[in-house]
This record gives C-alpha cells, sequence and structure tokens, in this order.
C-alpha cells in the first residue's frame, strides 16, 4: 500500500513538474518580441464602419485591421474632463497615467514625470520607431518620447526628439524647426548631431538601410491626406515598411504608428478625406500584419485610437455602394477647396451663380435641392466677407465651427446624402474601439479605460 502510495505521489509530483514547466513556457511565450501599436487619431466606430463599407463596395474587400481577432473599447477621459485632446490620450496611450489636456507625460499639476513604454523598451535594449502622418513633434508622436507642461512648445518637444535616442523617426516632418521667431538652432541639424542619418528625398527614404538613428521626412508639416498624395510622394505604410527593416533586430522593438490626418479630417467634416486615410492606415497595419506572418507567435499589433473627433455617426441611409458612389466623386481633400473660396474672395466674386458650379464640381454634387442651394447661398456669402467681418454668433459656429462656411456647407451636404452626420468640429468623448491579435492580445479584450493600453504595453516589456 505503502509503495503504490509513493508511485501516485511521485506521479502526482511529475504531472506538477510538467504543468509548473508549460505554464512558465506559456508565461514566456505571451510576451511579445516585437510591438506595434497603430493609433487613429480620432477614428471612433463610425470612421471604422465608414472606411470599412467604402472599401467592400470599392471591390477591395473589408479593411483588415477591423478582423484582428481580440476586440475591445477604451474610455477616454481626462483626470477631470469627459473630452480629452490628444496630448492627455497619448499620456494614457503610452504611459498608463491619466493628466489633463494640453499636458504632454506629466501630472495634472505639472511637476511629476511619467515614463512611457516607449522609453521603458529602449531602455531594455529593444530599438524603438515612431511613424506619424501628422508632423513630427504633434502630441501623438511626442507623446512617446518627450515630457511637457504645454504641447504647444514644439521647438522643445524637437529637441527632446534629437536626444531620444529612439532609432526611428518617419512621416510628417518636425515643425516650427527654427522655434518660434525662426532664429534657434535648426532642429534637424540638432537631430544630426545627436546621431540620426536624416533622410529627406522619397528615394533615399525607400531605400534606406539598417544601421544607425534615422530621421526620414520629406515634408516640412505632415503628410499630404491620403486622397491628395500625388506623384510617388511616400504614404505611411511606405514609412511603416521603412521601419520595419530598420528595426528589425534580434533584441527586438516597438513601433508606435499614428495615422494623425484622420483627425484632421473629421475635425473639418471631410468624409470623403476621412475614408481615404482611415484606408492608409489599415494599409499601414497590413504591413505590420504580413510582418507577423513572418515571425508568427512573436509579433504583438495593436490598433486602437486616442479620441473620438467630429461626432461622426451613421444613419441608416448610408450603405456602402451610397457612401463609395457619393464620396469617390470628391478627388481632393475639402482643405484644397479652402484655396478656391479664397481666390473668389480675392477676386470679390459677388455672383453666386457663377460660384456654384465650382463647388458642385469639386465635390461632386448634382441636382441641389432647393434647401440645399440656400445653404450654399448663405455659405457664400459669408465666405466672400473678409474673415474680420464675419458675425461669428452662435449660428454661425454651428454651421461652420472656425473653417471656410462655404467648404463646410458644401462637406455637410456630401455627407448628408450619403447618411453621414457630423454634429460636431471638435473631439467628443465617445469611447473607442481596440483590435489586437498576437501574444500579449487578450489584454487589450473587454472594456477598459485608455490608461489599462499604456499598462498593459509596459507589462508585456521583456
Ligand atoms: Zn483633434
Amino acid at each position: 500500500m505503502k509503495r503504490i502510495t509513493r508511485q501516485i505521489k511521485r506521479a502526482a509530483f511529475v504531472v506538477l513538474a510538467i504543468a509548473l514547466i508549460l505554464a512558465a513556457a506559456a508565461g514566456a511565450a505571451e510576451k511579445p518580441k516585437f510591438i506595434f501599436l497603430f493609433i487613429g487619431d480620432g477614428m471612433g466606430e463610425a470612421q471604422v464602419q465608414a472606411a470599412d463599407l467604402c472599401s467592400r463596395a470599392s471591390g477591395k474587400g473589408g479593411l483588415a485591421f477591423p478582423s484582428l481577432p481580440a476586440r475591445g473599447k477604451i474610455t477616454t477621459k481626462t483626470a477631470k474632463g469627459a473630452v480629452t485632446d490628444s496630448a492627455a490620450a497619448g499620456t494614457a496611450l503610452a504611459s498608463g497615467y491619466k493628466t489633463e489636456n494640453g499636458i504632454l507625460n506629466m501630472d495634472p499639476s505639472k511637476t511629476k514625470r511619467f515614463v512611457t513604454a516607449a522609453m521603458a523598451a529602449r531602455d531594455r535594449g529593444m530599438k524603438v520607431g515612431i511613424v506619424t502622418s501628422s508632423f513630427m513633434n504633434d502630441s501623438t508622436p511626442a507623446a512617446f518620447y518627450a515630457y511637457a507642461p504645454s504641447r504647444l512648445d514644439l521647438y522643445g518637444l524637437g529637441k527632446q526628439l534629437a536626444g531620444s535616442g529612439f532609432h526611428y523617426f518617419g512621416g510628417g516632418g518636425l515643425s516650427r524647426r527654427k522655434g518660434k521667431k525662426g532664429d534657434q538652432k535648426d532642429l534637424y541639424e540638432m537631430a544630426a548631431a545627436g546621431g540620426y542619418r536624416v533622410l529627406r528625398s522619397a528615394g533615399d527614404i525607400q531605400s534606406a538601410t539598417p544601421g544607425g538613428k534615422v530621421l526620414a521626412s520629406g515634408s516640412a508639416g505632415p503628410l499630404p491626406y491620403e486622397i491628395d498624395r500625388r506623384g510617388g510622394a511616400p504614404s505611411l505604410a511606405d514609412f511603416t515598411r521603412v521601419g520595419i527593416k530598420l528595426l528589425d533586430n534580434p533584441k527586438g522593438f516597438f513601433m508606435m504608428v499614428e495615422g494623425g490626418l484622420i483627425d484632421w479630417t473629421c475635425h473639418r467634416s471631410d468624409t470623403a478625406a476621412l475614408v481615404h486615410d482611415v484606408e492608409a492606415f489599415d494599409n499601414a497595419v497590413k504591413e505590420a500584419m504580413a510582418f507577423a506572418r513572418e515571425r508568427l507567435g512573436e509579433t504583438l499589433i495593436v490598433v486602437t485610437a486616442d479620441h473620438e473627433t467630429g461626432g461622426m455617426s451613421m444613419g441608416s441611409g448610408a450603405t456602402g455602394e451610397r457612401l463609395f458612389k457619393l464620396l469617390f466623386q470628391q478627388k481632393e481633400s475639402n482643405e484644397k477647396f479652402d484655396l478656391k473660396a479664397a481666390e473668389m474672395r480675392k477676386d470679390r466674386q459677388k455672383s453666386f451663380e457663377k460660384a456654384l458650379p465650382v463647388v458642385t464640381d469639386f465635390f461632386g454634387i448634382k441636382a441641389l435641392s432647393g434647401e440645399e442651394t440656400e445653404e450654399l447661398r448663405a455659405a457664400f456669402a459669408q465666405s466672400m466677407k473678409p474673415k474680420a467681418q464675419r458675425k461669428r454668433d452662435k449660428d454661425y459656429n454651428r454651421r461652420y465651427g472656425p473653417y471656410e462656411p462655404l467648404t463646410m456647407a458644401a462637406s455637410r451636404i456630401l455627407a448628408g446624402r450619403a447618411g453621414v452626420s457630423w454634429t460636431s468640429y471638435g473631439h467628443t468623448g465617445a469611447p473607442v474601439p481596440v483590435y489586437a491579435a498576437g501574444p500579449g492580445a487578450e489584454y487589450f479584450a473587454g472594456e477598459r479605460d485608455n490608461t489599462h493600453i499604456g499598462r498593459a504595453l509596459f507589462h508585456l516589456l521583456p
């Protein structure tokens, strides 16, 4: 009897030991070697849905990132307020801490600093890359490499970039490169002095080879909107692919890629430009997905947003076919139409009838209803006044926000026809979606607060 008991005990011990080894192996395998964090700035559920429907209707099939297996949702409030900006939200995603709008990686009293997951990844021997379609010292990218009491100190943020030791910066360029008054040392020179190879031409960027630190941007500011991108200018996906090539190494990497212009299109109610920029963002995620297929079980991909912009919603009239058919009539961003409105103003264009075909051609809106014509007529009258002479009352602000009245009226007519409504020119407090795949993806599933993203990233670092 005793012998049998001993044998059972020994067998139980062996089983337990195997279970512990397996658990340890699973624990080790749960940590990814390569981490991608994609942030669609301003990208709420409706933005994803509209772009996905358009993509399907165009015959290209649905977007790739919404099909990632782990799904979640995050709240985006700040330390005290309901509606966040990209600085407070970026801080939460990058460091796991709440702060107030305008502040980067410091507490609301602006005295305590927060380390970011990207900084920690660098300190643990991983290579780190930051890619954005906005300018490189804008709040979302800066939230990963800088601390600042104010997001508006662009020159100071650029200086921190040059000293960050991160291995790759790609996408939009450094804004305010010589300071507010243009009399300070050039930020690109500072980056070069900090050991960065500065690549400015599309050819040099596309053919960049690994070795040392790289700052790759052909733009003075942000990349062009995807709808306006011409002539082989590198896309967000190109900058992501180059980043993968430069960062790939045995110790792993952390790369943050921001679709920064999604937010800009939503501020401007530019539905057509929006769907193009979400698609450009999706193409960047596809680069990471292709890499993940080569490094199976080693690559974590997380896709989320910092907040929703524009209070976008889809009505029952919105179908893929309708969105695609109507929105793809517009061939350039509505920001380009601002230039046409400015020309009309300069020429003292007085005739609405003469201006109307320019508007309808640009936005592809045909057969206007009486109500639509009157909306455009009222907006035209405002747009032809010098900016200082416009009476910006409540009604004006509700209709046009801080933007060009004629552009906004036409954009919202186009959106309305497609079944889309924009209820704000700013950010909203709506929760935003999260998608993830790869080792550790389960940490990003479920309903959470945005600080959870930063904390989960820290947890998953080596
Ligand atoms: Zn914004």
